[in-house]
Formats: C-alpha cells, structure tokens, sequence
C-alpha cells in the first residue's frame, strides 16, 4: 500500500501560574490573600477534514503549539485559559508516537478527532491556600507545563487519478512534472515494478493523487504480467486519464489507445464505465501536432468526446488538463455526496 508520512511536533500550552497578592484596602490594615488561579493551557487537537486529502502541509509547516494560560493575577482574577489548537489533517490519518511507535488515534473519517497534547493545568492562586492556620499564604501553585512530542502522521494513499498508456507514452514524465510530492511507497509486494503516485496541487482546488500506472501491457488481464495486479489499483480511481504518444517512433497512436482500452475491457468492463479523459502526448512534436487533428477525430468518432492534447516534457496543455481533472474529481465527489 502507498503511505504519505509526516513527522510534526506538537506542544500543548503551558498552564498559567497561580498569583500570589492580598487585598489592599481602605481601614483594612491588612487584606486577605487575593491570588487568582492561573488558566489551563490549550489542546493541541487532531481533527479529519474531508477538505485535505494528503500531508503534503506538513512538508512546510512542522511545528504547532497552543495557546499558553494567562497567570492569574491580583483581586482574584483568574487567568484566562489557552485557546486549544486544531489541526486538520486528512480523513484516513493515524497519528504514532514518533519516538515509541505507539498508535494515538486512527482518524478515520471526516469529523473524527483526538487530543493529541495536553494543556498543562493552570496554578492556583494563593487565595485558595488560605486556611485558619495560615490565613495569609505567600505562596501559589506554578502551572504545570503542557504535553510535547514528536508524531509520526500516516495516511494511506488511494489515487484519484490513474495515469494508463503503453510503454514510452510518457506517463512517467508527465508524472514528474505535474507533482509537488512523490509519497514514500512502502511494503509494495513488487519490487521490479513500482507504481508510482504523484501528489498535485494547484492553486484553489483541493490536491488530488495520481498514480502512473506501468506494466500494462497486452495479457496483463490474464494475470502474465504484473499490469493485472496494477489494474487493481485504477479499480479504485475515480478517473483514468489514458495517455497515448503521438510521436511517429511509438507507432500508430490508434492502434496503441485500442490496445490500452481492449485491456482495460477484458480485465473488468466496469473499468470501461470510469470516466476517461484521453491526452495526446508529445505534441511538442512537429510530426505529433501533424498527426493530432486526425487522432483527436477518430477518437472521438469512437465516442470519447474529451481529447486532449500536451506536452508531458515542456508543460504545454499541461495545466488546463489538470484543472480539468480537478474539477471532474470536485463533480465526482458532490455525486457521490448527494448518493449517499
Ligand atoms: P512511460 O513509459 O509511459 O512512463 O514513458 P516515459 O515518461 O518514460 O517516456 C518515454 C520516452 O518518451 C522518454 O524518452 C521521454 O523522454 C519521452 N517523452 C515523454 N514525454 C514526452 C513529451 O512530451 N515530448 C517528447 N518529445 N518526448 C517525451
Ligand atoms: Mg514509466
């Protein structure tokens, strides 16, 4: 399974101290003691959003702290305590303790959350420690210092997007050049080929997962190659982008899209149902950009009616189709919402 991992330190606020004062006041030579409490400090708490769908903000940002409790002070007023600190992370997330490995909490749906830091509790005044045989305390309770410790965050990945296409179509260029993250791939039960998954964001959507998906080739749904256990994998996408090159040195563009969609229909016909945007690859090309008028026909008499034409290498095309994938994931999701 593919995991994206995060280590942060969180450090709950520390409890503000007890004061330590007496009353002045007129024709009373001497007041009783009037140290306020000081006030708790916050949480640091771990809340799923369905809004986050990877760890990629914690490559950036690794420290969190809340809020400390104000100290107590004079006439009794108490400290003000801390303001908890939420932090959302994606639904799916399981939070270790870095250091012994021990399992805090497995948020495992939008809304669960889990105190992972407590607020050191808040001193108290010496107006409590009056008694009738001391009944002017000089002393008060220090705040106690809130929890701090290093966590190790881990999500497991399902990919939003499969990236399908023989050999050389380019999948892996394109990966590279869309993602801002490659998530660690661990205890993947194949070691010649990996399935790689890129993480992309953009500006105003939420960031989506997408997984190249190598090795498919003809036979892999007999099982032969190891294509069978990656289709496993698109299964569970919501969208396939079918990348096909239109260089003349990869052969004929439609002969290679049919082989990819004959595969992909005689592993599951359910994957035939997935919504499928087709991106013709290496346009940078003068022979490709010859051939996409044809290619981008004939696919579509086929009854694709998205074609899309880019360069994996220099970008071009690149970003419009991504936002197109975002805003089909956005569509998918308020579908699957309102079924439910
Ligand atoms: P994959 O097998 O589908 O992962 O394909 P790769 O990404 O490994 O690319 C196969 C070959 O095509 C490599 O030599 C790439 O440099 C080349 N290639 C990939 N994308 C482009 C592109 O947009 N334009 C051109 N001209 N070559 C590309
Ligand atoms: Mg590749």
């Amino acid at each position: 399974m593919f995991y994206d991992r995060a280590r942060i330190f969180v450090k709950a606020g520390d409890g503000g101290n007890g004061a330590v004062a007496f009353r002045r006041e007129k024709y009373v030579p001497r007041g009783g003691p009037s140290g306020g409490d000081g006030g708790d400090g916050g949480n640091v708490i771990l809340v799923a959003s369905p809004d986050l769908r990877t760890l990629l903000d914690f490559q950036y940002r690794r420290h969190f702290r809340a809020e400390r409790g104000r100290h107590g002070e004079g006439k009794n007023r108490h400290g003000r305590s801390g303001e908890d600190l939420r932090i959302a992370v994606p639904p799916g997330t399981q939070v270790r303790d870095a250091e012994t490995g021990e399992l805090i909490a497995d948020l495992d749906r939008p809304g669960s959350q889990a105190v992972v830091a407590r607020g050191g509790r808040g001193g108290r005044g010496n107006a409590r420690f009056a008694s009738p045989q001391n009944r002017a305390p000089t002393w008060a309770q220090p705040g106690q210092p809130g929890e701090e410790k290093w966590l190790l965050l881990e999500l497991k990945l399902l990919a939003d997007v499969g990236l399908v296409g023989l050999p050389n179509a380019g999948k892996s260029t394109l990966l590279a050049q869309i993602s801002a993250a490659r998530p660690k791939i661990a205890d993947y039960p194949f070691t010649t080929l990996e399935p790689h998954l890129g993480v992309v964001k953009l500006p105003y959507f939420r960031s989506f997962v997408v997984a190249d998906i190598p090795g498919l080739v003809e036979g892999a749904h007999l099982g032969a190659g190891l294509g069978h256990d990656f289709l496993r994998h698109i299964e569970r996408t919501r969208l396939l982008v079918h990348l096909v090159s239109l260089s003349p040195l990869d052969g004929d563009p439609m002969e290679n899209f049919k082989v990819i969609n004959q595969e992909l229909a005689l592993y599951d016909p359910p994957l035939t149902g997935k919504p499928m945007l087709v991106v013709a690859n290496k346009i940078d090309l003068p022979e490709a950009q010859a051939a996409w008028p044809q290619f981008r026909d004939q696919v579509q008499q086929l009854g694709w009616e998205e074609v899309w034409a880019i360069s994996g290498a220099t970008g071009q095309g690149v970003e419009g189709l991504l936002e197109r994938l975002a805003r089909l994931l956005e569509a998918e999701e308020r579908t699957e919402a309102n079924g439910s």
